[in-house]
């Protein structure tokens, strides 16, 4: 059975990939940050575990994927925001270490499992990665970089077999988007904007995670991949 690992999986648009994944077939791995959260991670698969993993922690990171037998698939979804904290230099260099050098960090070190698996990565954009958010710089900047990284690292492990790409997902109802949701002056805008008229769920961009990993996207490799009810497109 092929396995996978999510990053940032225990909830959340992570969430949503794992349960694609298992339904799929997969046997997946998931991690989060907080001790709670992997506490109370459930799917109705019996293959989907969970785990803490700090990605800002390289010697963890390393540790973590040391420890597997075998990986056919990284799905690298942690990620964090602070609308209007950015601005701060200490907030600004915490954002980018996880969104963008964690990223990094788990890519690096599951190349070795992922080379001898000829597998896949899936990272995670975003709409960011186009658009400038005023309101997170480091956000944008570090969802800027991912996508980059997505593409030098296609390049970098076609070589190995490895294919590498990212998705882009649009506005997601998850944790992270709740308080935009609640405020009536953010969530119109919001929904004026997107053509399907509504707010993404994590189960739809899992979907699009779990077609990126199979061997249906064998020539797939160096894309990002809108995810967003026609959002870009406007
Ligand atoms: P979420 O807050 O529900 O989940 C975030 C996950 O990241 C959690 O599992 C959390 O444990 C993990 N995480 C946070 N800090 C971490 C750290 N230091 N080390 C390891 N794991 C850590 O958010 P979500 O909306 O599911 O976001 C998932 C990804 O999708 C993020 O990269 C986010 O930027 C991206 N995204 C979300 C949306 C959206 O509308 N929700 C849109 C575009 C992109």
């Amino acid at each position: 059975m092929k396995h996978a690992v999510i990053i940032g999986g225990t909830r959340g648009i992570g969430h949503g990939a794992a349960e694609a994944l298992s339904q799929a077939g997969w046997t997946v791995t998931c991690t989060g940050i907080g001790e709670e959260e992997v506490a109370e991670f459930r799917t109705g698969h019996p293959d989907c575990r969970a785990s803490t993993l700090d990605v800002r922690d390289m010697e963890a990171v390393q540790a973590f994927f040391a420890g597997l037998d075998r990986l056919d698939g990284l799905v690298n979804c942690a990620g964090v925001l602070d609308r209007g904290g950015e601005y701060d230099i200490a907030t600004f260099e915490n954002v980018i270490d996880i969104n963008l050098n964690g990223t990094m960090r788990t890519c690096l070190s599951a190349h070795p499992l992922l080379a001898g698996s000829r597998g896949a990565i899936v990272n995670t954009a975003s709409m960011l990665s186009y658009f400038g958010g005023p309101l997170v710089p480091a956000y944008s900047a570090s969802k800027g970089g991912v996508a980059q990284l997505t593409k030098a690292l296609a390049g970098k492990w076609a070589g190995d077999g490895i294919r590498v790409n990212a998705i882009a997902p649009g506005w997601i109802e998850t944790e992270m988007t709740t308080a935009l949701r609640a405020d009536e002056e953010r969530n119109k805008p919001i929904l004026a904007r997107t053509p399907q008229g509504r707010w993404g769920k994590p189960s739809e961009v899992g979907a699009l995670v779990a077609w990126l990993l199979s061997e249906q996207a064998s020539f797939v490799t160096g894309s990002i991949y809108p995810v967003d009810g026609g959002y870009s497109a406007m």
